[in-house]
């Protein structure tokens, strides 16, 4: 099975279709314009599904320095593991 490592924004469009957290980085046209990066980015890795447990820690990177495999934002931080279905 194909794993991806995603970034925070990715995490959350994919799990909870929710980009409200993007407002807080971005100003209003910034955050239209990755939404729409995100969504067409991520479509081609649909479906995908969660591979992480937040309670042991599996499939987390608190701290990763590899750009997000979902919409290749170089930015370091939190990674989260996804498999393709
Ligand atoms: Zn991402």
């Amino acid at each position: 099975m194909e794993s991806f490592w995603l970034c925070e924004d990715c995490l959350q469009a994919v799990a909870y279709d929710d980009f409200s957290a993007l407002s807080l980085y971005y100003s209003e046209a910034e955050v239209d314009q990755r939404i729409a990066h995100l969504r067409s980015e991520l479509q081609t890795l649909l479906p995908l599904s969660a591979d992480f447990d937040p309670w042991t820690g599996t499939g987390i990177e608190a701290i990763s320095t590899r750009p997000c495999e979902g919409c290749h934002s170089p930015l370091h931080g939190a990674r989260h593991r996804f498999t393709r279905l």
